[in-house]
């Protein structure tokens, strides 16, 4: 049986670069994200429900979402937002499993869930809880150069995210993402030594 660690942590916590690290190592990685993005791209599987939850002024064609007015639409209103999840996250849960059958050979993998702490159902995908985490201040340094947002927008994502303590409170393991890449690098390889000790097979 594959070991699955979910991995989360909030905008800017280093979620991407602790799998890019992983997958150096050829630790098979599943990105709910991406998942999430090819389900809603043109054609995309979850088209059809979100036309019949949303009807056609949030698509620019009728297999082309308009992401602009999809999201204008969500932001505005909590209970379309539900309804968006309601239609997502189900699917990004099934795919996701097709993808882990995938990798039956492998002793652990990584699976990138941004909404892990958020989202208790995607918790039943795992068997371990992975939190990146580093200081407020270096998370929106981080995303202001990685995404050109501006602060007050960084920090309405994370007043909608999970707070630190509660992810601290669901982790296994914690990783501390407040140094140098190379620090980072260190940290995940240890990591990596640990769950290949803790997790070979017929342990
Ligand atoms: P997340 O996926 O959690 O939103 P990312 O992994 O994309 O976060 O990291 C945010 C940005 O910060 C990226 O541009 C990434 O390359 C950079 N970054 C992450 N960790 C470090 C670090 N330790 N030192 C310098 N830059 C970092």
């Amino acid at each position: 049986m594959t070991i699955w660690i979910g991995l989360t942590g909030g905008i800017g916590s280093g979620k991407s670069q602790v799998a890019a690290i992983f997958a150096s190592f050829n630790v098979p990685i599943i990105d709910t994200d991406a998942i999430s993005r090819s389900l809603t791209a043109e054609n995309g599987q979850a088209l059809p429900a979100i036309y019949d939850a949303f009807g056609a002024e949030v698509f620019e064609t009728p297999k082309r979402l308009n992401r602009a007015v999809l999201r204008e639409r969500i932001f505005n209103s909590a209970c379309l937002k539900t309804r968006l999840e309601q239609i997502m996250l189900p699917l990004i849960r099934s795919y996701s499993r097709q993808m882990m059958n995938q990798y039956q050979q492998a002793a652990f993998g990584i699976i990138e869930v941004p909404l892990l702490i958020e989202k208790k159902a995607f918790q039943k995908l795992v068997h371990r809880i992975l939190v990146v985490d580093s200081a407020e201040s270096l998370r929106i340094e981080r995303v202001k150069q990685r995404s050109g947002l501006d602060e007050p927008e960084i920090k309405r994502i994370m007043a909608n995210q999970a707070s630190r303590s509660e992810r601290w409170r669901a982790a296994d393991d914690i990783l501390l993402n407040d140094g140098s890449l190379q620090e980072l690098q260190a940290k995940v390889g240890r990591l990596h030594r640990y769950y290949t000790a803790v997790f070979r097979p017929n342990h």
